[in-house]
């Protein structure tokens, strides 16, 4: 019988959130009295992830007051970051071998469902590249970038991504190690995987609070939403 292949999560928190206007990085600050960035890693904690990837440049600080305080046991390995995101990304994964599925997930992004990671892993396995989202509410415009209105694309077409994105490790990694050598720009991992490998990129629904926290203006908004999280979230682990 072939042997279960491992789940993985690669947590990134090696950004230093400029747009937050905070001298500490955003997945750092408080919502009700804990990290932001232990939101998500309790959910994969609690979650058949097998092992978590977390990518870092505050390793005392994450070691300490994150994954040994809160006793995340499913994180293997702490992981420097690099300049860009995808810097940060490919460090994660080049330290995940062995694994079947890999789930690329934004630390800054903490309000993560049960339902929201089972459907990522399930949509992984699948369709080898899929990724959390929604279909937008308003309508969007493409600008000419000078100002004015390019065109429009259909709403009901237009999806907002979110993260995990999930992947075959083979193909991620593969389109990876292609990226890596040209480094374009690239604002989600799944542009990797289309610009570097033929496999479709499978939209799944997430959540509208499954929210990136980047600005102030979105840390009052997670306030609201962490009030209703928190309880549910922790009864597995405490209770
Ligand atoms: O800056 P942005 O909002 O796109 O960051 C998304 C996530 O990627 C954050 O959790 C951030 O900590 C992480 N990141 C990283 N390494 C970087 C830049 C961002 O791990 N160099």
């Amino acid at each position: 019988m072939k042997e279960k292949e491992k789940i993985v999560a690669v947590v990134l928190a090696g950004g230093q959130g400029h747009r937050m206007q905070s001298k500490i990085p955003k997945q750092y600050l408080l919502l009700e009295g804990k990290p932001i960035l232990y939101y998500s890693l309790m959910a994969f904690e609690r979650s058949q992830v097998d092992e978590i990837i977390l990518v870092t440049n505050e390793r005392e600080y994450c070691e300490e007051k994150i994954v040994k305080r809160y006793k995340i046991n499913k994180v293997v390995k702490i992981v420097t970051g690099g300049t860009e995101r995808y810097h940060s990304v490919y460090e994660g994964l080049k330290e995940c071998r062995d694994c079947g599925v890999v789930l690329i997930h934004d630390g800054a992004r903490p309000f993560l469902t049960d339902e929201m990671i089972e459907r990522a892993i399930e949509g992984g396995k699948k369709y080898k590249a899929c990724i959390l989202g929604m279909p937008v509410k308003d309508t969007i415009k493409i600008s000419d970038g000078n100002g004015y209105v390019k065109e429009t694309p259909e709403r009901a077409k237009v999806w907002m991504v979110q993260t995990p994105q999930s992947f075959s490790y083979k193909v991620i990694y593969s389109a990876y190690q292609q990226f890596m050598k040209e480094e374009e720009q690239v604002t989600d991992d799944a542009m990797v995987v289309e610009k570097f490998s033929g496999i479709p990129v499978r939209l799944i629904e997430g959540s509208y609070e499954n929210i990136k926290i980047t600005t102030p203006e979105d840390l009052v908004i997670a306030e609201q939403i962490a009030k209703k999280y928190l309880p549910k979230a922790e009864q597995v682990k405490f209770c």
